[in-house]
């Protein structure tokens, strides 16, 4: 990223408040949040800023949760080792010996709302998170970071991805509720230690000194893995830069442990839903549902509870093999989602990163099932199917491609139909190579 200096050492209140310029009443306050919990470098948690609540509001359902205890694999609301699983099903002493071996290079730790849904490992949810021997298959067209997010950070150290010139990636948790088999970072996830708030705090400073960053998406790990304090927090940096008009939350909480939408939460959620209104900007959060199954009572009244206070939600699923690779089950779960408001964005070619090549679909059969998925379900329901390029060259429609026939002459455009045919669309081609920079 040539356009921005790398920051170096602790964040300063000119760097964040922007020196001698004009500075809006939210850009000082900015300034002075981070003067006073940064100084010397301290972990920050905002604990007064948030009235812990009066239990007169029992109007929710919702479990509390234990904030400790998320973090701790000693928890029992997370299983991390096999012998633990068998409460859940059954398992060959083979299968136990092979899940042992896989969790040395890629933990486990899975939540029981997960292990309840399992009831055959080799069924649609047991695939997606119960180790599998063949994670540790030899896979020579595999990486360990496809994308290339670590190369792709501005400031060494800082888990802050900047690929796209007005929209930057910040990492805020390396912790999940459950860990996909099929993750794309799961080179990292719940293997190296808890990001500080003082790194998380780095990133957010490059970001208000990045004016062309607008949006702002928030990821890990899992973020609403956090302390509702440090999610506070970020929320509250972040919403107070000026230039930055839309935060995205990334979080598989509704799907694997809707116990962490609870009303602690979802009251600073809608603080900033009010906040972001006033200032004309938007927080939105980004859920992942790949299955229809893991559409429970629980995980649908926490998207509903999310929707409630006024947040809007998309979801993003990962085309699995033997898992949701056909336009039924796509299409249950896409419907699934609309009908408790949540807008499939995107469904995603599962990326070469090692030990996840037997989930990987042919991207013409990807193609094929959206096709089908077309026919199926209404146009508002259907997410975009893309592939994250390798080497962090950013996503790509793959259906769009498809589309034109580039190969025929440049005076006459052909579109594949539904069926496969080719159609002749009377316009021509306009090659607009000279509008580009
Ligand atoms: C996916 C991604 C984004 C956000 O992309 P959208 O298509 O707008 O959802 C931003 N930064 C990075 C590095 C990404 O991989
Ligand atoms: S929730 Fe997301 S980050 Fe966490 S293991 Fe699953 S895919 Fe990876």
């Amino acid at each position: 990223m040539g356009e921005t200096e790398q920051m170096t050492g602790i964040v300063t209140t000119a760097s964040i408040a922007g020196g001698t310029e004009k500075t809006p009443q939210n850009q000082q306050n900015f300034g002075k949040l981070i003067e006073n919990d940064l100084k010397d470098g301290r972990n920050l948690l905002l604990k007064s800023k948030i009235p812990k609540e009066s239990n007169d509001d029992k109007t929710s359902e919702r479990v509390s949760r234990d904030i400790k205890c998320q973090q701790s694999s000693q928890c029992t609301n997370f299983v991390t080792k096999t012998p633990q699983l068998e409460k859940y099903f059954k398992l060959s002493d083979q299968i136990k010996k092979e899940i042992d071996q896989v969790i040395v290079k890629y933990p486990m730790k899975q939540s029981t709302h997960i292990l309840n849904l399992i009831k055959n490992i080799d069924g649609p949810i047991g695939k997606q998170f119960i180790p599998s021997i063949k994670e540790l298959t030899e896979d020579s067209e595999s990486m360990l970071d496809s994308l290339n997010e670590e190369g792709q950070k501005p400031i060494p150290d800082v888990p802050l991805v900047h690929r796209y010139e007005n929209k930057v990636l910040l990492f805020v948790s390396n912790v999940c509720a459950a860990n996909c088999r099929a993750c794309t970072r799961k080179r990292a996830i719940d293997k190296i230690e808890k990001i500080k708030m003082e790194t998380i705090m780095k990133g957010v400073s490059y970001i208000n000194k990045t004016k062309s960053i607008n949006d702002v998406v928030v990821s890990g790990g899992d973020p609403f893995m956090l302390d509702v304090d440090e999610i506070d927090f970020i929320l509250k940096t972040l919403i107070s830069i000026n230039h930055v008009e839309t935060i995205r939350i990334g979080t598989r909480t509704p799907s694997t442990y809707p116990e962490a939408i609870n009303d602690d939460l979802l009251k600073v959620l809608s603080k900033y839903v009010k906040k972001t209104r006033e200032e004309s900007k938007v927080l939105m959060i980004g859920v992942h549902f790949d299955h229809p199954a893991e559409l429970t009572q629980e995980s649908k009244e926490a998207c509903f509870a999310l929707f409630d206070v006024g947040i809007q939600l998309y979801n993003q699923s990962i085309l699995l093999k033997g898992i949701n690779d056909n336009p039924k089950t796509l299409a249950k779960l896409c419907l699934g989602l609309r009908k408790i408001n949540v807008q499939p964005q995107y469904i995603y070619q599962c990326d070469p990163v090692e030990g996840t090549k037997h989930f990987r679909t042919k991207i013409t059969d990807g193609i094929n099932i959206m096709r089908k998925l077309r026919k199926l379900i209404p146009g508002p329901a259907i997410p975009i199917y893309v592939v994250d390029l390798p080497g962090g060259f950013k996503k790509v429609p793959v259906d769009l491609g498809y589309y034109i026939n580039t190969h025929e002459p440049s005076n006459v455009t052909y579109f594949r139909d539904n069926e496969g045919i080719m159609r002749r669309y009377p316009i021509p081609f306009v090659n607009d190579d000279k509008d580009k920079k």
